[in-house]
């Protein structure tokens, strides 16, 4: 039995016992941050062959005589779960799976992560070595996304600019599943990376408020990049709360004050965490020494 990080399996069991969710696979402050550079792209690739293999391992430990019988079945689920239906194809004569779901319009091929979710789920229950790359996305103007065993590594995506970055993590409606997104951030926040996108994300805040005089309030940002939840109380001075679900890691908190302290105009917000009496959401107080100019 391989080796299974407890925080990883946590959020795969959160997801899988949730049950059917309208909150997508959406996320797309990650998954424009992954295609900005071919590297960071590689990286979600592999960590996705990794998170499948741990998948598997959690469904193969299952007491599920459905999903023991067939594997295939549990990773439908898990998908249909986050509002993004598998099917299972075959696109001149190699395997290939169909999925469909709700778009944000990232103007890129965004799955590379759920390509290597595939790779490392089917491998392991087709017992053979199967590389699936994206071929197609609903994110890039197709009806479905389309992940063919071509046995390639993903094309790297066409690096972004930071402005376009914001554009694109703020676009949709959707906010995505938030066990999601924890996942998907989950090995940029390794002490290796976790500095630098924080930085990242401090100027993500000065583009987001730039184009916050388009109408999108810090609230909403904060919502639709799955950055928990912000109330704000004053704006001059600033004062306000921001409240994370329990699986959130400091430096996911980290980093979601580094993007309201660059959207703020880097005035040095002052975060206090406090548990909530219920012991299981942490909230941060922030104060404004400045306010908003
Ligand atoms: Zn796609």
């Amino acid at each position: 039995m391989q080796h299974v990080d407890a925080y990883e399996e946590a959020l795969l069991l959160q997801i899988m016992n949730s049950g059917r969710s309208a909150m997508g696979i959406g996320s797309g402050a990650a998954k424009a941050t992954y295609a900005l550079t071919h590297g960071l792209t590689e990286l979600e690739f592999k960590y996705g062959i990794y998170i499948g293999r741990e998948l598997y391992s959690i469904i193969s430990r299952s007491n599920s005589l459905a999903y023991k019988v067939n594997p295939l079945l549990a990773l439908q689920d898990f998908f249909g779960n986050l509002d993004y239906q598998l099917v299972y194809a075959e696109e001149n004569g190699k395997p290939a799976v169909k999925a469909y779901g709700k778009a944000i319009g990232l103007g890129f091929k965004a799955h590379n992560f759920e390509a290597g979710m595939l790779s490392g789920y089917i491998s392991l229950a087709e017992k053979k070595m199967l590389i699936f790359n994206e071929d197609r996305c609903i994110e890039n103007g197709s009806d479905y996304c389309m992940f063919i065993a071509s046995g390639h590594l993903p094309d790297s995506n066409a690096a972004i600019s930071t402005q376009q970055f914001i554009e694109k993590a703020i676009k949709g409606k959707i906010a995505g599943n938030a066990y999601y997104s924890h996942l998907l951030w989950q090995p940029l926040l390794s002490l290796q990376y976790s500095n630098g996108i924080s930085k990242l994300m401090g100027n993500m805040g000065i583009e987001a408020a730039i184009l916050e005089k388009k109408g999108k309030r810090l609230e909403d940002i904060i919502r639709l990049l799955n950055f928990g939840s912000l109330k704000i109380k004053s704006v001059r001075p600033f004062s306000a709360t921001l409240e994370f679900d329990s699986c959130a890691k400091e430096a996911f908190a980290n980093m979601a004050l580094a993007f309201i302290d660059g959207f703020l105009g880097k005035k040095r917000i002052y975060a206090i965490a406090t548990k909530k009496s219920n012991g299981i959401n942490y909230v941060f107080s922030l104060k404004g020494m400045k306010g908003r100019k």
